[in-house]
């Protein structure tokens, strides 16, 4: 059903459109002032990056492949948020895994692959909801930048180190699985 929109009529004074130039520029002035007069702290800039804004309980931000206590890899390349992606912008690529982990018991399949192309992720969630094993989740950082395209696509070891440095993590880097007895990190 369609809506009938009113037409306004202008009074003089609008139609020489300095009043309503007026009354916007006072408006700014009012914000502007009351900006200055407030303290730091109760002011609504938020003064980026030194100031962060915080996120609500349920935001979804970058995502982190999350890892056991050994730092080898949760996910058993299942697929299964590559399936659930609407954006399909998940890419696995599984190998076998046959050796004893002691924390994982028998795992049989990793990912020697997994990529998310963050220019096409619209940040649903639907990956961290699909996974059986916990693996993948979406935590808070919003600050994604790059100077390339190519600097979006993130990869395994990326995803694994992406709150490393907040949670004071190890960094997991290819090179470490091969200090790892039993080849157990990938
Ligand atoms: S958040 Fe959504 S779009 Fe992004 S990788 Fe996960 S399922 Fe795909
Ligand atoms: S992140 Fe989870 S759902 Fe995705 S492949 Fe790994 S285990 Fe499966």
């Amino acid at each position: 059903m369609g809506v009938v929109v009113k037409k306004v009529d202008l009074t003089w004074l609008d139609r020489t459109y300095l009043w309503p130039v007026a009354k916007g520029l006072f408006i700014t002035l009012k914000h502007f002032l009351r900006q200055i007069l407030t303290t730091t702290k109760k002011r609504q800039t938020v003064q980026y990056p030194e100031m962060k804004r915080p996120v609500s309980d349920g935001y979804r931000g970058l995502h982190e492949l999350k890892r056991h206590e050994d730092n080898s890899i949760k996910c058993v390349a299942c697929f299964m948020c590559a399936e659930a992606c609407p954006a399909r912008c998940i890419t696995i690529d599984a190998e076998e895994f046959g050796d004893l982990n002691t924390l994982q018991g028998i795992a049989e399949k990793r990912p020697v692959l997994f990529q998310i192309d963050m220019l096409r992720c619209i940040f649903c969630g639907m990956c961290q909801e699909a996974c059986p094993k916990d693996a993948i989740w979406l935590r808070k950082n919003y600050e994604l930048s790059c100077k390339s395209r190519d600097e979006m696509q993130l990869g395994k070891f990326d995803l694994m180190n992406t709150y490393a440095e907040e949670d004071g993590s190890e960094r997991v880097v290819p090179e470490s699985m091969f200090k790892t007895s039993n080849n157990q990190l990938s």
